[in-house]
């Protein structure tokens, strides 16, 4: 048996901190399943395995082959030259196809219990097998996914739902091109593009090698255009007639196995070759004989996510390269002059034409094509995916021992204890609030001015409404809803980097809306998707929204901004019935500037935020908090309120980031709030629905939106969590409610405040102000700068003037 080397553990992931991440990267067996034979064509799992089989024992399980024995058997075939061992099992040829399946179970679980090994890498290219190794208790799941293999030829029926299981169990999944990735990613949380690459060194051979080397195609009269690979039904038949009626005097040679499409199919002409099929080491000296080689494929459903390993192959065998409008290689190739794209026989016949004129270029198209090739290499591919299976081994076990624990008690800063109201303590200042507001105030009061600084909040944690944790399947979440840090201040995300890195993010809500899902805020893809339409530029979307708009004279409220934009059909569809449900009010009865927060665009970007720094901090905003709030000069007392500690606290100066109104005792009456109640779910699965955010804006469906926090967070985990929310009147304040006679209200309490010079009012609550975090951590820079400037709060002793950057921030 192979020596056991340990995984790579560098690239963990650390967004999630968990005691048990350092278990062992333990297995010592890699049973890959394929749909394609050891010794068939050299393909990505030979490429892929051979290396495994350097590090750990590799078992390739190939279909079964019926037989007239009546027992199943498994034949070992061992390859030596790769240390991989091929089993073919063999079945009685009437078995059913359940008894087949209990056959095929029965075999895997006696070949581990005969090799002991527990727990085997289980690595799939066919999801067919995995209906009879799901039971396996694996070290971890891998799905390397090389093609849509259901809009195959013959794919079984059952196909698409084995698949579905497979991604679902799967811990880690790869896919064989960008393509595929697009058409996946929705799928899986830990999900990977990784297009095919190529042995450099062996195509190379093909560029000093003799053209008439081998004796079949060294008869054959030049120029020679080549194709190698599986002929099935993938190819262009058509196109290689018609090449081949057009040009007698080019020679096409086709190489490798015909499968699935019968050989009478195959175009026949004295100048098409079919020389069958060759083994890997002899395809550079094949490849030597060409002058161009082909890539005649057609494009239908089996080739939409295809990412040809030949055309890397064939640019290292130093040939050019003319291929049908295959997406992956157009993407990838299709700018470097080696390759040419052509999508009917006439050009495709130009094309070759032109690589066969040209051949004095050669060495400078050659040049361009190497640089690219340097990149890809299957040494990289297997060991960028070795590192992700390591850590996907390693999450595996930390999940499977993950044990809740209250999400407080094992944070650094325990559970507090109100002070003995006996004994009266002094401080610079009091802060109520450990929100936004009130941590940053905090932070710059003890930390630039040197101020004794007590904070209290009456909820058990710190960061406010941006409070994150692990619920209790470990799954990271947001306890109040989706927070998404987005800013175009780069003063303010100079001051919050100095207490967390960041998670690039960019976010991304669907609605549900007529049974779809589409990107809100409105934009092309919206509308297209919406009326079926094909508006192709920005001009065509903004006419076709001009038809619809409904010109409104003095827009004032949050229904004049929509309508007059998109039109009363698009309010309805997005925006009336959320905003009924968010606000508890009509749109016509809200400010402008609630909906004004949606613009619709022509463009089809769809992203929520056009913010230049949108991220999420890396280890969590609670973390963050803990940072900024970590200082010798800040007590911190949670669970703890204003009322609590105003007689028991004294302060030469108070903020406060609680409700204005509360802190007044309504004398002028409530200020209106809106609340939200959240009912958070883990569920058993490890993605629920495409984005982080989809908003529900039908009036008949209960709650606003649905979040999947492991988007925000990247967090890799076998569960995921998500919450519901239901706007209602009563509970914790979230949102002031933006109308005019609400302001009024608020304006006379901000006049009582403005007479109180010991107490600064600061936050979404202490200003009654919608703002965003960005907007009070902006709002709370700006009030500490003019606070600092009173000399009662500055301490010339201490202090480190604000840097001019961060002072003007605000
Ligand atoms: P808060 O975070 O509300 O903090 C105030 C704190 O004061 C609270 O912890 C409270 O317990 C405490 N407190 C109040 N009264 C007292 C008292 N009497 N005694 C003791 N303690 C008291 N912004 C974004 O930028 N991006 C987003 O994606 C985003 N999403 C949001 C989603 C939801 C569901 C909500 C509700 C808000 C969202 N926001 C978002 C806004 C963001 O939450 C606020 O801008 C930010 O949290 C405001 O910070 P704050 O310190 O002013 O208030
Ligand atoms: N809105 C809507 N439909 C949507 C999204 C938003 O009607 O699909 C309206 C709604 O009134 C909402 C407002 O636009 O309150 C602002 O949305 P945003 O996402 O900015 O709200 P927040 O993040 O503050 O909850």
């Amino acid at each position: 048996m192979n020596a056991y080397v340990p995984f790579s553990l560098t690239h963990l992931d650390t967004t999630i901190s968990n005691p048990q991440q350092d278990a062992a990267v333990n297995f010592d067996t890699v049973v890959c399943f394929s749909h394609l034979r050891w010794d068939f064509v050299l393909q990505r799992p030979q490429h892929l395995m051979q290396r495994m089989a350097k590090q750990r024992r590799v078992f390739f399980f190939e279909e079964y082959i019926p037989c007239d024995h009546p027992l199943p058997y498994l034949e070992h075939h061992h390859f030596p030259d790769s240390g991989v061992t091929a089993l073919r099992p063999r079945l009685p040829h009437w078995w059913s196809a359940e008894e087949r399946n209990e056959g095929l179970k029965n075999l895997l679980d006696v070949l581990l219990m005969t090799i002991r090994e527990p727990k085997p890498l289980l690595w799939f290219y066919t999801p067919m097998m995995f209906g009879f190794s799901r039971h396996i208790d694996a070290a971890a799941i891998v799905y390397d996914c090389m093609d849509e293999l259901s809009s195959f030829k013959l794919a079984p029926p059952e196909l698409r739902a084995l698949e579905r299981d497979l991604v679902a169990k799967a811990d880690v999944v790869f896919t064989g091109g960008y393509s595929l990735y697009e058409a996946k990613r929705h799928l899986h949380d830990n999900i990977h593009p990784f297009p095919s690459a190529v042995d450099l060194d062996h195509f190379a051979q093909a560029r000093t090698g003799d053209p008439d080397a081998c004796a079949d195609q060294g008869q054959i009269k030049g120029p020679r255009l080549g194709f190698y690979g599986v002929v099935d039904e993938r190819l262009n038949l058509d196109l290689l007639r018609q090449v081949a009626a057009a040009r007698p005097d080019w020679s096409l040679v086709v190489v490798g196995p015909v499968v699935k499409i019968g050989h009478d199919d195959l175009p026949k002409a004295p100048n098409i070759h079919y020389l069958g099929p060759k083994k890997y080491a002899e395809l550079p000296v094949y490849l030597a004989g060409w002058d161009v080689a082909m890539m005649p494929f057609a494009i239908n459903e089996a080739t939409r996510f295809i990412s040809p390993t030949k055309t890397p192959e064939y640019l290292a065998g130093g040939r050019p390269v003319v291929s049908t409008p295959i997406v992956d290689v157009v993407r990838h190739y299709g700018e470097i002059r080696a390759v040419a794209i052509a999508d009917t026989a006439e050009a495709f016949i130009s094309s070759c034409e032109q690589f066969l004129q040209a051949r004095q270029e050669w060495p400078d198209i050659q040049k361009e094509a190497d640089q690219l090739l340097e990149t890809i290499s299957w040494d990289r591919t297997f060991s960028a995916m070795v590192r992700l299976i390591g850590d996907s081994v390693v999450n595996r076990t930390a999940q499977s021992r993950y044990k809740p624990t209250d999400v407080l008690a094992d944070r650094r800063i325990a559970k507090p204890t109100v002070r003995p109201s006996n004994r009266r303590r002094h401080y610079d200042v009091l802060v109520v609030g450990a929100g936004f507001a009130g941590s940053v105030l905090a932070e710059r009061m003890a930390a630039d001015s040197g101020k004794r600084v007590v904070v209290v909040d009456r909820r058990p944690h710190v960061a406010g409404n941006a409070f994150d944790h692990q619920d209790a399947a470990g799954v990271m979440v947001h306890k109040y809803g989706p927070h998404i840090f987005h800013t175009n201040s780069q003063n303010i995300v100079d001051y919050l980097s100095r207490f967390t890195q960041w998670r690039p993010y960019e976010h991304r809500v669907l609605a549900s809306v007529e049974n779809k899902l589409l990107p809100i805020p409105i934009n092309r893809t919206t509308l297209n998707g919406l009326y079926g339409l094909s508006l192709q530029n920005e001009d065509e979307a903004a006419a076709f929204l001009a038809t619809r708009a409904e010109p409104v004279e003095n827009k004032r409220t949050s229904e004049d901004v929509v309508v007059s934009t998109v039109g009363r059909h698009l309010y309805e569809t997005f925006f009336r019935g959320y905003t009924r449900k968010q606000w508890g009010l009509d749109p016509s009865e809200l400010d402008k500037s609630v909906t004004s927060r949606i613009p619709t665009r022509t463009n089809t970007d769809d992203r929520y935020f056009l913010d230049s720094f949108q991220a999420m901090p890396l280890h969590g905003y609670t973390r963050m908090f803990e940072n900024m709030l970590d200082h010798d000069n800040i007590d911190l007392q949670l669970g703890v309120s204003f009322q609590d500690v105003r007689k028991e606290v004294s302060a030469d100066h108070v903020v406060f980031t609680g409700p204005v109104d509360e802190y007044f005792d309504y004398r002028f009456g409530k200020l209106p709030y809106r609340s939200l109640a959240f009912q958070h779910e883990t569920l058993d699965q490890r993605r629920f629905q495409p984005v982080a955010v989809v908003n529900y804006p039908l009036q008949d469906v209960p709650y606003t939106r649905i979040t999947e926090y492991k988007h925000l967070t990247g967090q890799v985990h076998a569960k995921t969590s998500i919450s519901y929310e239901f706007p209602c009147a009563d509970g914790d304040p979230y949102y002031p409610i933006p109308r005019a006679e609400n302001q009024a209200v608020y304006r006379r309490y901000a006049t009582l405040a403005e007479g109180l010079p010991d107490v600064t009012f600061v936050g979404r609550l202490g200003t009654y102000q919608y703002y965003n975090m960005d907007q009070v951590v902006g709002q709370a820079l700006a009030t500490y700068k003019r606070l600092a400037a009173r000399d009662e709060v500055h301490l010339p002793t201490r202090a480190t003037a604000l840097t001019p950057a961060l002072a003007n921030s605000a």
